[in-house]
C-alpha cells in the first residue's frame, strides 16, 4: 500500500457500514470528509479555548485571536498570497456573492460578463443579477456534446465579447474537467477584465498557486478541502479586494462609528462584520497543516491512477454512458445508464453502502446543454481506494441486473 493509501486511516468516518455494507463514499464533491486532526482541533477549541477573538485582553480571547489570524497567514502561504488578500466567509457562494455585489458600480449598461456552461449555480446566479441590475449582458461560453469545452474556443470568445468580467470555474463540480484558468486570466487581463475563478472543486485536488494564476479573485469552500463546513475563503488581490464597497455592515469591521456616520477599516476586515465562524477557522487551520505534509504529486499520481481504475471498469459496463473530459480530471465522473432514472438508481446503490450524488449538481443549464435530466457523480478524493471502486462496481452490476430482472 503506497503512502498515500495509508491517509485513509485517518478519516475515521469512512470507517462505517450503511444498509449492512461497508461505507463506499464517492461523493466528495459534495463535501469531503474530514481528517481526525481536524475534529481534534474543533474540540480542543471548545473544550479548552473558547472565547471569541479581537475583543478580549484576557488570555483566552488573546489565545485564540493568534491562532485565528495565524490560520491567515497559514493558508496564505499555502496559496502563495497575503494575508491581508484573503476574507473569511461562509462559503464560495458567500465569496461570489460579495464579489458580484461590490462590482456593480463597475459595470455599464451592455458590458459583458462572460462565463462558461460548465458553471455552478453559484457561479451563474449572481452574475446573472449582477447583469439585471446594471444592463449588462451575460454571455456564456458552450460546451460541447461531451460537456468539454477547448481552450481555444474560450480563448476566441474571449477576444470576441470583450468582457469587463470573466468569471469561470477551475474544474466542473458535475464532470470534474480541469479549465486551463492561467490561460483564460492571462487572454482576460490582455483586455483589461476583472477574472474571478471558482476554485471549489479544484483546491483539494490542484494545490494552486494564486500568485502564479494571477486572476483578481478565487473562491473556495472549507468544506470541500478537508475542513469544516460554514466556512469559505474569498482571495482578492489587494487593491481590487480593498477597492470593492463594504457588503455586509456591522461590529469590528469598523473604524468609528457616529449615529450620523461611520467609517470602515481596510480588507479583509472591511469584510468581516459580526463574529466569525471561529471554530471553522482554527479547523481549516488543521486541514491546511495535514494538507501540507502530503506531497502533492504522490497524491495526484495516486488520484490520477485511482480515476483511471474507476473509468476503465465504468466505460466496460454495457449502457453506461460518461460524459467530461476523462483525459483532463479532478477526479469526478458523471454518467448515465441507459435510460434509467438517476434518482432510482442513485437510491439503489446507497442500498449497497455506495454514496454517490445523483441529479443536476447544482448545473441546471449545463444539464440542459447535455440534453440530460440528470446524472450519477462520482467524486473520488485521495482517502479512497480500489476497494471503494471495486465495490462501487460490483454494486452498481447488482443495481443494473435487477432493474434489468
Ligand atoms: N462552486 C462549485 C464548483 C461547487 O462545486 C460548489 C459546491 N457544490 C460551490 C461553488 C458552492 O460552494 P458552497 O455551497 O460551499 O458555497
Amino acid at each position: 500500500m503506497s503512502d498515500i493509501a495509508q491517509l485513509r486511516n485517518d478519516f475515521v468516518t469512512l470507517n462505517q457500514s450503511i444498509e449492512g455494507n461497508p461505507l463506499v463514499y464517492l461523493d466528495s464533491g459534495a463535501t469531503s470528509q474530514k481528517p481526525q486532526v481536524v475534529i481534534n482541533e474543533i474540540n480542543h477549541f471548545y473544550s479548552k479555548n473558547n472565547a471569541n477573538v479581537h475583543r478580549g485582553l484576557h488570555t483566552l480571547s488573546e489565545r485564540v485571536t493568534s491562532q485565528y489570524e495565524g490560520v491567515r497567514e497559514k493558508l496564505a502561504q499555502f496559496l502563495g498570497v497575503f494575508a491581508t488578500e484573503l476574507v473569511w466567509t461562509s462559503g464560495a457562494t458567500h465569496s461570489i456573492n460579495l464579489v458580484a455585489s461590490g462590482l456593480t458600480n463597475q459595470l455599464r449598461y451592455d458590458d459583458v460578463i462572460l462565463i462558461t456552461a460548465l458553471e455552478h449555480h453559484a457561479n451563474i446566479v449572481p452574475w446573472q443579477q449582477l447583469a439585471q441590475r446594471t444592463g449588462a449582458k451575460l454571455k456564456v461560453i458552450p460546451v460541447n456534446d461531451q460537456g468539454i469545452i477547448c481552450t481555444n474556443n474560450v480563448l476566441a470568445q474571449i477576444q470576441k465579447w470583450q468582457p469587463k468580467i470573466f468569471a469561470c470555474t477551475h474544474a466542473s463540480n458535475t464532470l470534474g474537467n480541469i479549465l486551463d484558468v492561467q490561460v483564460f486570466i492571462a487572454q482576460a487581463k490582455k483586455i483589461g477584465a476583472t477574472t474571478i475563478i471558482d476554485g471549489a472543486q479544484a483546491f483539494l485536488h490542484l494545490r494552486p498557486n494564486l500568485r502564479q494564476l494571477d486572476c483578481d479573485f478565487y473562491v473556495l469552500s472549507a468544506h470541500k478541502a478537508l475542513g469544516p463546513t460554514g466556512l469559505g475563503i474569498l482571495f482578492g488581490k489587494y487593491e481590487q479586494l480593498n477597492a470593492l464597497p463594504v457588503y455586509q455592515t456591522g461590529g469590528e469591521m469598523i473604524e468609528t462609528v457616529t449615529f450620523d456616520q461611520t467609517t470602515f477599516r481596510q480588507a479583509p476586515a472591511k469584510f468581516e462584520p459580526g463574529t466569525p465562524n471561529i471554530s471553522a477557522v482554527l479547523g481549516f487551520g488543521a486541514a491546511i497543516d495535514y494538507l501540507s505534509n502530503i506531497n502533492f504529486s504522490a497524491m495526484h499520481k495516486y488520484e490520477q491512477s485511482l480515476f483511471k481504475y474507476l473509468l476503465e471498469h465504468l466505460s466496460a459496463i454495457k449502457g453506461v454512458k460518461l460524459y467530461g473530459d476523462l483525459d483532463n480530471n479532478i477526479g469526478t465522473i458523471s454518467f448515465t445508464f441507459k435510460s434509467e432514472h438517476h434518482y432510482d438508481l442513485a437510491m439503489l446503490l446507497n442500498s449497497y453502502g455506495v454514496a454517490v450524488r445523483s441529479g443536476h449538481h447544482c448545473t441546471q443549464p449545463l444539464m440542459q446543454a447535455l440534453n440530460l435530466n440528470g446524472t450519477i457523480r462520482v467524486s473520488l478524493a485521495f482517502y479512497n481506494n480500489h476497494t471503494d471502486i471495486d465495490r462501487f462496481i460490483s454494486a452498481l452490476n447488482n443495481c443494473i441486473q435487477l432493474i434489468e430482472g
